[in-house]
């Protein structure tokens, strides 16, 4: 698939107000198992990449996506940043300048293996793996209805972690009374999931 500056113009600036037009949801998520800041976090974050949209949309797309994770890594902060930064430079990394399906699924699981050595964590703990892991699972499958898959599979997979007891991050200081709230970081995964399948599965 080729990216243009056009593309990633959508691309960047979809999955940027995805997060900041629910930044509100996502701190009320973790107001209620965590410090209550997933939102501002993510909206600092996201805010300093649309302030270099023209200076990111014009790079090669492994290039943009390494500078898209470092402005995650210094502004979101927190658990968080950190752990979606990973995610972002690693695939930048991974990822060839024109890459297939199997070039984004390879890129994907090799990214999620990188943001659990960074958090220390796996599936099944009640974070942003939770829905990233289900993704990627709907990628191995591939087939003609990917984008209606991957998006109901990313918000099916956030809602599931609301019974789930956290064991990493700050939620799990909340040991049981953790159980009953959808993940903050799940669901901002489930956002930006959401975002990219809208722009790159549109027609689809
Ligand atoms: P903090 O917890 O430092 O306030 P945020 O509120 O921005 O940071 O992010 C919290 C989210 O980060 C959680 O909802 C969870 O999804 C994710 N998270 C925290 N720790 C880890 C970890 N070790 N591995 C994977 N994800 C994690
Ligand atoms: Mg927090």
């Amino acid at each position: 698939m080729k990216f243009d500056s056009a593309l990633n113009r959508r691309l960047i600036a979809a999955t940027a107000q995805a997060v900041i037009s629910h930044a509100d949801e996502l701190s009320d998520l973790d107001r209620a198992i965590g410090d209550g800041d997933h939102g501002l976090n993510m909206k600092r974050g996201f805010e300093a990449v649309m302030a270099d949209l023209d200076g990111l949309a014009v790079k090669p797309l492994p290039d943009l996506l390494k500078g898209l994770g470092t402005h995650l890594v210094m502004k979101v902060g927190g658990a968080s940043g950190p752990l979606y930064g990973t995610l972002f430079i690693a695939l930048g990394k991974e990822l060839p300048d024109e890459p297939s399906l199997s070039d984004a699924t390879h890129a994907f699981a090799m990214a999620i293996a990188a943001v659990k050595a960074r958090g220390k964590s796996d599936v099944g703990q009640k974070t942003m793996l939770d829905v990233l892991a289900p993704a990627l699972a709907e990628l191995n499958e591939g087939g003609g209805d990917l984008p209606q898959r991957l998006r109901k599979a990313a918000g099916e997979a956030a809602e599931a972690t609301r019974p789930m007891r956290a064991v990493r991050g700050r939620a799990s200081f909340l040991g049981e009374r953790s159980v009953g709230h959808v993940d903050p970081g799940a669901r901002s995964s489930a956002l930006m999931i959401t975002a990219v399948v809208d722009v790159l599965g549109a027609g689809a």
